[in-house]
């Protein structure tokens, strides 16, 4: 019952709540335009989005198609550079590093989870887990723990050697979270991971980010869900490439967890502890 015990120890993480120290936001946007050229025509993706976001919280980015998240998602993950404005990551101003510098601060400070849960087919869910910290240059035998503590946090730790077309959709996407938070990333990155999954699936994986969040994870969410928003710290809501609104509430305490009870090895997580 890795997962349930989490959310015990909450109240001893208050030091760490957000905005407490003098540490820079993880993310801080300002005046971010991003345009697209499509047939000779500019298309204006956002159109001056500022956003600050403070170690710790848990954002929910929320609008419908076409409203500019998943553009504004890439900026955030330098994936993508803006037209104009600044992004300060952690406090680095991305604008001011070349190429390899940039995917150095991208593989080091940020973990990814997308709608598609990107996997490689093949390979077992430990190598999946694997490979980026290979890409961090961490040693192999270090690799091999984190991605068994990582996996076992998601209740994975009975599926190590399984590969990606042997696991349920829910269960791969677990195997990305494990992947995302492997090598202990500033910031967890997710467009719409909820986004192929039945509802019992998605019940399961909100669990797991709502305890990455009570254990003092930032975390940044595309969904169009209103039910997945809810476990969010705040909602930033985004209409025509602008924020609409953006407000604070109170987020829903993950349901009590059905996963990790059987076939997992039992590992602290406050190995994976920022
Ligand atoms: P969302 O994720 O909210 O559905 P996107 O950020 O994907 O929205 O897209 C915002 C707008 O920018 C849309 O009008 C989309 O067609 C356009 N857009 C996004 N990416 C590109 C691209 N690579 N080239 C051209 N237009 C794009
Ligand atoms: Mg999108």
């Amino acid at each position: 019952m890795i997962l349930a015990s989490d959310t015990a120890r909450r109240g001893s993480r208050s030091d760490e709540s957000p905005g407490s120290t003098d540490e820079p936001p993880i993310i801080a946007l300002s005046n971010i335009v991003k345009s697209y050229k499509m047939g000779g025509e500019d298309v204006m993706a956002t159109r001056g989005i500022s956003l600050t976001v403070a170690r710790g919280e848990f954002v929910a980015i929320m609008g419908a198609s076409g409203s500019g998240k998943s553009t504004l998602m890439n900026i955030m993950g330098c994936l993508d550079v803006p037209t104009s404005g600044h992004y300060h990551l952690d406090g680095v101003n991305i604008r001011s590093l070349a190429d390899r510098a940039l995917s150095r601060i991208r593989n080091r400070k940020i973990g990814f989870v997308f709608q598609g849960f990107n996997l490689i087919p093949r390979m077992s869910a430990l190598q999946n887990v694997e490979l980026p910290m290979a890409y961090a240059g961490i040693k192999p035998a270090e690799r091999r723990q984190r991605a068994i503590v990582a996996l076992s946090l998601v209740g994975l730790g009975g599926r190590l050697e399984h590969v990606s077309s042997e696991l349920s959709g829910g269960q791969q996407q677990r195997v990305a979270i494990a992947r995302a938070i492997s090598t202990n990333p500033a910031l967890i990155l997710a467009d719409e991971p909820t986004g192929t999954l039945d509802t019992q699936s998605s019940v399961e994986l909100m669990t797991i980010f709502s305890n990455l969040h009570a254990h003092g994870r930032t975390i940044v969410m595309i969904t169009h869900e209103h039910d997945v928003a809810a476990y969010a710290s705040r909602v930033v809501e985004v209409r025509d490439g602008m924020i609409k609104s953006d407000h604070v509430q109170r987020a829903l305490a993950p349901a009590p967890s059905r996963i990790g009870q059987s076939g997992t090895t039992t590992i602290d997580a406050d190995e994976f502890e920022g």
